[in-house]
């Protein structure tokens, strides 16, 4: 009836991150770094605060409700071993592609020596503070990570976002009791985790239409906060061999996934992920994305609650195919700066120690990076490296978080199909798709 077609939301956030950059962009030529700083920057924090808000409460109900719809214990297993089986092998494939780029491209020889002095001094006293974190981790014993995912009182690991894994363990935990139960004593747990999950994905849909600000505001905050163009010119090499690392997982390894074990098509998937994307890139947080992830995928995607609600918290947490790329390309390239040959054992070593690094990585800003160092320490890279590619973290942590949150949808959608839960989306863009 001649309704007026609205915008759709990820042209919304678009262009609401194109505003905030000229507006950062702005801010230094005029500066007024400050004023953005003071006025605009902390709603992109309330943003992301409303996001981390909901993540806590979202992973136990679509958890716990997730596992306890399966009804037994048989199709978690397949489903579990399904979702692990499939994560390792998307890491795997996306640090030996790093691997592959950076040996063939070689940025790291490209950089003068003037550049690897400036850069080492700059950023030699930040990139201790992250050697300090790395070395907490490793002090603590090879199995303490596995002992870490048991937590001792629920509340204190529900009380903190960094907890993630904790809080799953006890859900999945949670979630196996109810399956075991007789059904009509389940029933009314089941029912109210089912009702907190609704509310918590309408939530999501209220904070989504603040989106559009919220970017803007992280946006304009980021460029203020920005180093020079001049750091960013010296590792441009190394950025573009990031990124197009990145770009080949997004544009092209996920899409293609999708196609041959669905059937659906890239143009349905980007879609349909396209806001969490966004978000992904504006927040450079997996978990402050997850709620958004979710409702897309279930949405959107056309998966079941069920397999969404297992398999998204668990990838948000330990599957970020970005950041092991981003690893291995990082470990080469210090290497190649610092003019250290690494034979293929240290390189096979370097597969396996991003795969795990990337698996204990937090799903927050920065987080790869801390993880680095063990990469580093693994391949026998002097830790100091660290110190090259600190100017261009945070945009590359943009991008590879893009990487990871795409990743966990496409294992989402691939597990779903495997266990016959990929429907319709609940979402009209179906027709526009449908092949
Ligand atoms: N920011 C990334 C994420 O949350 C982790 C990292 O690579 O630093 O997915």
């Amino acid at each position: 009836m001649g309704a007026k077609k609205r915008l759709s939301l990820h042209w919304k956030i678009l262009i609401g991150m194109l505003l905030g950059l000229m507006v950062g962009v702005l801010a230094v030529r005029l500066d007024m770094g400050r004023w953005v700083q003071d006025w605009i920057k902390p709603f992109g924090k309330i943003f992301i605060n409303m996001l981390k808000l909901i993540a806590m409460p979202l992973i136990i109900a679509s958890l716990i409700k997730g596992v306890s719809d399966l009804q037994d214990i048989a199709k978690l297993s397949k489903m579990g071993l399904r979702t692990i089986v499939l994560y390792i092998f998307t890491t795997v494939t996306a640090v030996s592609l790093g691997l592959v780029l950076v040996n063939t491209i070689r940025p790291g020889t490209g950089i003068s020596e003037t550049t690897r002095h400036n850069l080492l001094s700059r950023y030699a006293g930040d990139a201790t503070l992250r050697i300090e974190a790395a070395k907490k981790q490793r002090a603590r014993g090879p199995l303490q990570p596995l002992v870490d995912i048991v937590p001792d009182n629920f509340f204190h690991a529900a009380s903190s976002n960094r907890n993630m894994l904790q809080v799953i363990f006890f859900a999945v935990f949670f979630g196996i009791g109810l399956i075991l139960i007789p059904p009509e004593k389940a029933q009314v747990l089941k029912d109210f985790f089912d009702g907190l999950n609704e509310v918590i994905l309408k939530l999501v849909d209220l904070i989504m239409l603040t989106a559009p600000f919220g970017v803007f505001a992280l946006l304009a905050g980021l460029v203020v906060d920005a180093p020079s163009v001049e750091l960013f010119k010296a590792l441009l090499s190394y950025s573009v061999v990031v990124v197009l690392g990145l770009a080949v997982l997004v544009v092209f390894f996920y899409p293609t996934l999708v196609r041959l074990f669905t059937g659906r098509s890239p143009g349905f998937f980007f879609k349909g992920i396209g806001p969490a994307q966004l978000l992904a890139f504006s927040t450079s947080s997996s978990a402050a994305t997850l709620p958004v992830t979710m409702e897309r995928v279930e949405e959107h995607l056309g998966v079941d609650d069920e397999v969404a609600g297992f398999v998204l918290p668990i990838g948000a947490t330990i599957n970020m195919d970005g950041t092991s790329l981003y690893q291995a390309v990082a470990a080469v390239f210090i290497a190649q700066v610092m003019g250290i040959h690494l034979g293929l054992s240290e390189q096979l070593g370097i597969i396996a120690t991003a795969t795990l690094a990337s698996i204990g990585s937090a799903a927050v800003p920065g987080a790869g990076m801390v993880m680095l160092v063990i990469v580093l320490n693994a391949a026998g890279i002097p830790e100091a490296g660290l110190a090259l590619i600190f100017a261009v973290d945070r945009p590359l942590d943009m991008m590879r978080t893009v990487a990871n949150v795409t990743g966990d949808a496409t294992v989402s959608m691939l597990v779903a199909k495997s266990v016959g839960k990929l429907g319709r989306p609940k979402v009209k863009e179906w027709d526009d798709f449908i092949e």
